[in-house]
């Protein structure tokens, strides 16, 4: 059902969030009693006061996870125990979807249009599939002899830590959360200090699902605090993170430093669209070009911020793109016909500004946006021309709404440029040669490579990255319960 920026305006005013810790199937304050706030981006308006995790709250957290994991009642219940009550967390979070909506949409700035999206269908559907596989997860036999029977089986890993980031809060909490517990795993989330309101409303319709106590556990806090005190700790057994490259190293670090817990990274990326000279620029091809820069303000992984073009459609291109990019509206998130909300901080605004004052200095040619007159946050798109390899612009990830257009004079120009990066999440590739297609999509070293659309897949498709945007992990799909099982060999002499 289709809300107006009334009734949406209205949801906000009935909203009392809560910002305590979830541990042990409780909410509670952090044992020091200490609180920060969380904002709306847009408006500067604090939304609530939240409880700040330290390692004494993450200790408590990891205890109950681990009590309830030995006691059995989840990790060893029936695979369609866990189905059933990972169907009624799907259940429960689509019945509240215009409430969990907003609240996403004021604590990050992002659209209410793709909260609603996110929130309210790509989250249930996480729990449902991955509830659909708890109980059609099987092990193997391998070939022997007669003198024995070798079994493959796998087993949960564990307590699971996640920590995440407030680019996406709820999608990348129930990434973490759906397989972990579908496989029985008991988990502790941290989900970003900017954004942990969704997660924390999460856990109590989780328990309202029946997932007992000390399953899930939330808590909120900083890096250097509640993150770095996951990382750490001896009895977590294996961590998932989602976030930027540098954190993600520390992730590597605290694991050699701890218990060698097994590490799950999604990272950051300077991902490319390409278009070949054989392509058609049309209507498809720009609007996958401007939200493949612009989606979510451009705070995202795989923004196709490096555009790619074949010299001769350079001109045609950079005329539609900037025609559509016109189009998008910047404006309070709440309404639904804004395409672009608020950048999530303050400081982040300023980064992004520098990266667009530096595209400047070094003379790639600032055709639009790029500045806003609203208060808050927010950054209205920029399109950056004749933008060269070597630029800062082009080399380092700048998570916010600005996308450069470099013209390429070959197919084979545009995968050098493409390769030449630490990254490797994502690329688009458009072309209507279909060898040429798979040549490229073979070729370049990336997670995802989309196809004469920009896309990052679905939730039965694997997500991470090569090179420094992840490790061998993958989030999504079947490929992501690896993250959360151990494989056993039960090796029976006959
Ligand atoms: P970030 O790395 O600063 O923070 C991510 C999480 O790590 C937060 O919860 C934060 O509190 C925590 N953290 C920060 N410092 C820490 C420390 N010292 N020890 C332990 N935990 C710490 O990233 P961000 O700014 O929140 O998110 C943006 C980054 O996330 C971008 O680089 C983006 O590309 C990446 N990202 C990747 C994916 C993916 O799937 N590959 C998806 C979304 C975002």
């Amino acid at each position: 059902m289709t809300h107006s920026h009334a009734e949406f305006q209205a949801i906000a005013k009935t909203l009392t969030p809560n910002g305590q810790a979830f541990i042990d199937g409780a909410f509670c304050d952090a044992d020091d009693g200490d609180k920060f706030e969380t904002t709306n981006p847009a408006t500067g308006q604090v939304l609530a006061s939240v409880a700040h995790c330290k390692s004494n709250d993450v200790d408590r957290a990891v205890a109950a996870a681990r009590r309830v994991f030995n006691e059995g009642t989840w990790s060893r219940a029936e695979p369609e125990h866990r189905k059933e009550v990972l169907l009624k967390v799907a259940g429960l979070v689509r019945q509240h979807a215009h409430e969990l909506a907003v609240l996403e949409s004021l604590d990050t700035g992002k659209t209410i249009t793709d909260c609603l999206h996110e929130v309210g269908t790509e989250v249930p559907n996480f729990f449902q599939w991955y509830a659909e596989l708890a109980d059609k997860t099987f092990g193997k036999i391998a070939p022997t002899g007669p003198s024995a029977l070798a079994l493959v089986t796998h087993e949960p890993a564990g307590v699971a830590g996640a920590v995440v980031p407030w680019n996406f809060p709820l999608v990348m909490a129930a990434w973490k959360i759906a397989p972990a517990l579908a496989v029985g795993c008991s988990a502790v989330v941290k989900p970003a200090e900017q954004t942990p309101l969704s997660a924390i409303r999460l856990a109590a319709l989780m328990q309202e699902a029946g997932v007992p106590d000390g399953v899930i556990n939330i808590v909120p806090g900083f890096g250097h605090t509640a993150g770095q005190a996951i990382g750490l700790h001896n009895d977590i057994d294996t961590v998932s993170f989602t976030g930027s490259t540098e954190v993600g190293r520390m992730f590597l670090r605290y694991a050699g430093d701890s218990n060698l817990k097994g590490v799950g990274l999604e990272l950051g990326g300077k991902s490319p669209f390409i278009v070949l000279d054989d392509a058609a620029i049309n209507d498809d091809l720009i609007e996958h070009a401007a939200m493949s820069a612009f989606w979510n303000g451009g705070q995202n992984c795989s923004a196709n911020m490096r555009q790619l073009i074949a010299a001769p459609l350079v001109e045609e291109f950079a005329t539609r793109v900037c025609e559509r990019v016109k189009a998008f509206q910047l404006g309070d998130p709440l309404d639904p016909n804004t395409d672009i909300g608020s950048m999530i901080t303050s400081d982040h605004k300023t980064m992004v500004m520098d990266y667009i004052r530096s595209g400047q200095d070094q003379g790639a040619q600032l055709v639009m946006g790029g500045d806003s007159d609203l208060p808050g946050y927010f950054i209205e798109p920029a399109v950056f021309q004749n933008v060269t390899p070597d630029m800062k612009i082009a080399r380092e990830e700048i998570f916010g709404p600005v996308l450069g257009i470099m013209p390429v004079q070959s197919a084979e120009e545009a995968l050098a440029i493409a390769c030449d990066t630490e990254y490797g999440l994502h690329a688009s590739v458009f072309t209507r040669d279909i060898d040429r297609a798979i040549h490229m999509a073979r070729s370049l070293p990336c997670g995802t490579v989309s196809v004469n659309g920009f896309s990052e897949g679905d939730i039965k498709t694997p997500f991470g990255g090569y090179k420094q945007s992840g490790s061998l992990s993958r989030d999504n799909g079947t490929e992501a319960l690896a993250q959360y099982m151990q494989t056993k060999t039960i090796w029976i002499s006959t």
